[in-house]
């Protein structure tokens, strides 16, 4: 597995990639976000750790102009403020999950693998729904004979739903079932997951619609509510 590390702070660089290098792991480093959309063209990288404050442009442009390039690499965000708007934002643009800094090397290492864990190949095996189709061995996601971009959470939110179409499905459950390991992983991230499913899936003739109170529900977009 190759990583990108994008950091500007040397210490905390090189103790990063000292951790994720114990676990087999290949980890190229850069201090700037300007290479970075450049870089994932030409290398099959499996993840981006992308710190958001940056010499240069931060890290909300790069992982901006990352996305803007038809990229779906797996984006972890590091922040060092620990606020929820700064969350909400990298999530909204497209990062996968996020660490606040400091953080445990050991919580980076567990978060790396769940945003890298391959869905298992299960041959023939797949969900839909309206035009929208799942190829669980593939991991691609068509509406009609046309691809569609998610990002590894989207990804499992989407398969989550789908699994259980025409049942309430709770927030906490999603969160469960995609973040067991993960604690700080907040309601307000599976709303923003959610969201953006939500656009992605309306040309496919789909919504989730929201159960007050309850939880979510995906559906045709024809069915009674
Ligand atoms: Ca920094």
């Amino acid at each position: 597995m190759r990583l990108l590390l994008v950091e500007d702070d040397p210490a905390l660089a090189n103790s990063t990639k000292r951790a994720l290098e114990s676990q087999g792991w290949a980890v190229d480093w850069t201090t700037r976000g300007e290479p970075v959309p450049q870089s994932l063209r030409q290398d099959p990288y499996d993840l981006v750790i992308l710190d958001i404050g940056l010499a240069g442009i931060d890290g909300f442009e790069t992982l901006r102009r990352v996305r803007a390039q038809g990229s779906s690499t797996p984006v972890l965000i590091l922040t060092a403020r620990d606020a929820v708007e700064d969350r909400v934002r990298g999530l909204e643009g497209g990062a996968d999950d996020y660490l606040v800094k400091p953080f445990a090397l050991a919580e980076l290492v567990a978060r790396v693998r769940v945003l890298t864990r391959r869905v298992q190949a299960r041959s023939g095996d797949a969900l839909g729904l309206g035009s929208l189709r799942m190829d669980l061995a593939a991991r691609r996601v068509f509406i009609g004979e046309r691809p569609l971009e998610v990002s590894a959470r989207e990804w499992s939110v989407l398969e989550f739903l789908l699994s259980r179409v025409g049942k309430v499905v709770a927030k906490e459950q999603i969160l469960q079932s995609i973040a067991n390991w993960d604690e700080s992983l907040s309601e307000n991230a599976i709303e923003v997951y959610v969201s953006r499913l939500r656009a992605k899936i309306e040309p496919a003739g789909l919504r989730i619609r929201t159960v007050r109170g309850f939880g979510y529900l995906l559906e045709t977009a024809d069915a009674a509510p």
